[in-house]
């Protein structure tokens, strides 16, 4: 089963797909999590991947894709993308290498809930969980639960530019619900509720999707 699961930066899209790929046993594929591996090499490429993450902007499809593209051939299961498509571009890239989504979850959540979501976000730089300072606190204080590392705020994650990844979103990511809609696999789930009713709706929506 190949899932999307679509919405603004914040909206919880990291934590649902995390939850939902291991209940359905799919790959959580995450984008900005590749990307962030990318970062920990150094190239000159991940140089110029990390000035346009740390100002809010979207990496070049080339690179995004080829890495995608990479992490996703030996998923035999499925998988459960996050954070791609970001534009219709994307989308039409997977269109045309033949990936058929069963279903995309769009997460709706307001700008100013967004805000608030994402200036107490923690991450672990070593193994992608992410926490938050009031919502989902660590077991203990800034140490992940799942690895031990220490936990810190992302360098996109800042008003400032929070700010500009919202408008990106809008501008360029939100027509993609359109696309999904269009082809019947669309559901939009209100993402501003507790995390476990949301994963329920969630998972409804996916099972309706695949009847
Ligand atoms: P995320 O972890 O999904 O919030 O992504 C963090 C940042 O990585 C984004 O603000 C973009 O700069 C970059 N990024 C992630 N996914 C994509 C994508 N599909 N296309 C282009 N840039 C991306």
């Amino acid at each position: 089963m190949n899932l999307i699961i679509l919405g603004p930066p914040g909206a919880g899209k990291g934590t649902q797909a995390k939850i939902i790929a291991e209940k359905l046993d799919v790959a959580h594929i995450s984008t900005g999590d590749l990307l962030r591996d990318e970062l920990k090499k150094d190239t000159e490429t991940s140089a110029r991947i990390k000035e346009i993450m740390n100002s809010g902007g979207l990496v070049s499809d080339e690179i995004v894709v080829e890495l995608l593209e990479k992490r996703v051939k030996d998923e035999k299961n499925g998988f459960i993308l996050d954070g791609f498509p970001r534009n219709l571009e994307q989308a039409e890239i997977l269109d045309e290498k033949g990936f058929d989504i069963d279903a995309a979850i769009a997460l709706d959540v307001m700008d100013e809930t967004i805000v608030e979501r994402i200036s107490g976000r923690l991450f672990c730089q070593s193994c992608c969980a992410v926490f938050h300072a009031k919502y989902h606190k660590p077991k203990k204080e800034n140490i992940c639960d799942v690895c031990g590392a220490a936990l810190t705020q992302r360098s996109d994650d800042n008003a400032e530019v929070v700010e500009k990844r919202l408008n990106v979103y809008h501008e360029l990511t939100e027509p993609i619900i359109v696309h999904y809609a269009e082809k019947g696999v669309l559901t939009a789930v209100d993402g501003s509720g507790n995390v476990e009713d949301i994963t329920n709706a969630i998972l409804s929506a996916i099972s309706k999707a695949a009847e």
